[in-house]
């Protein structure tokens, strides 16, 4: 099996019945290691930048920031490159800007830090756009929106940013795009919110790690109560669906940038919702790609009724496991 993954792994990512899917890559140092392990990639579906920040002693200046983000735009102009800014806070903390709370995951967390603290926002918005100067390939991604005024107050901040950087850009007579700005999909609020969301933004991304955490309410790093975190939930796969109907109603693209997209079974239970984006680790693609050509779309969305209706995490990796047993 490992020698026919190798073999096909590098094909397009089409199912074997003819079907794209845009296979992406998760990253956060440089981004050129993981692209040129999937030289077919179809792009970035998610740089974190917060590790470049959590591996320094400071904030990065606004320069270095650029210089970086510019080395990872750049490298792939014709590819879609999902910039998130600053997700720190809960399980991601900087040495040098300590934050002490009782539950972390619950607190001063990705946008509710940086919309309190738009001088770190601005600057790495400003740094995104000079680094995107004469490409057009940069997209930025807001996590753990909670709500449409965060959306809002954030694209407010993204615009002054861009009026900035454009009229230096046009006093050197140097072309900026509007970068495409969508959110993050991984607090339960945003469920009975999404057409409002939707209406507000460019793309959706799912991130099924938080997702999965806030739904069931299991810390997803608390090994006591590990055997209850599991994304094959039928209420988190309930969530996945609505998300990917209310995405494809509103003609919204839509990613998942969870672990979940990296996994074989999740990656034939999200195909057979209708995704079509997957975005995961870099030492993932290859595998992932081959379940893609083995399977058959026509074969697994009529699955989805009965794995939506089992009961438990358990019965659905089954079934899924006696579908991809089938292909051997
Ligand atoms: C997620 O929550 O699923 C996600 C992709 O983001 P992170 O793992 O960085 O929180
Ligand atoms: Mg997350």
């Amino acid at each position: 099996l490992y020698r026919k993954i190798r073999e096909e792994g590098d094909r397009a990512s089409l199912t074997q019945d003819g079907k794209k899917m845009s296979l992406l890559v998760n990253a956060g140092l440089t981004a050129n290691v993981e692209m040129e392990q999937f030289k077919q990639g179809d792009g970035i579906g998610l740089y974190r930048t917060e590790i470049p920040f959590m591996m320094r002693e400071r904030f990065p200046s606004e320069r270095e920031q650029c210089e970086l983000y510019k080395s990872v735009l750049s490298q792939h102009p014709s590819k879609e490159i999902t910039m998130r800014t600053l997700d720190v806070g809960g399980d991601k903390p900087l040495s040098y800007f300590p934050i002490n709370e009782e539950n972390p995951f619950l607190g001063w967390r990705g946008i509710r830090l940086t919309l309190d603290h738009p001088d770190i926002f601005l600057v790495q918005v400003r740094a995104m756009l000079r680094a995107s100067i004469g490409l057009s390939n940069l997209h930025i991604l807001l996590p753990m929106i909670t709500s449409v005024n965060e959306v809002d107050e954030a694209k407010r901040l993204i615009k002054q940013a861009f009026l900035e950087v454009k009229e230096e850009a046009s006093s050197e007579n140097q072309m900026l795009s509007k970068p495409a700005v969508g959110i993050m999909l991984e607090v339960p609020a945003v469920m009975f919110q999404l057409d409002q969301l939707a209406q507000r933004v460019d793309f959706f991304s799912v991130g099924t790690n938080d997702l999965t955490q806030y739904l069931l309410a299991v810390d997803r790093n608390n090994t006591r109560v590990s055997s209850l975190y599991s994304s094959y939930h039928p209420s988190v796969l309930g969530a996945l669906c609505q998300i990917q109907q209310s995405a494809a109603a509103n003609k919204v693209p839509v990613t998942v940038c969870g672990e979940l997209a990296g996994e074989p079974l999740g990656a034939v239970i999200l195909m057979a919702m209708g995704y079509r984006k997957l975005s995961m680790n870099a030492h993932s693609l290859r595998k992932i790609n081959w379940v893609i050509r083995n399977t058959k779309i026509t074969e697994i969305e009529p699955l989805l009724p009965e794995i939506l209706s089992q009961q438990s995490p358990e019965q659905v990796q089954g079934l899924l496991n006696k579908y991809l047993d089938s292909k051997g």
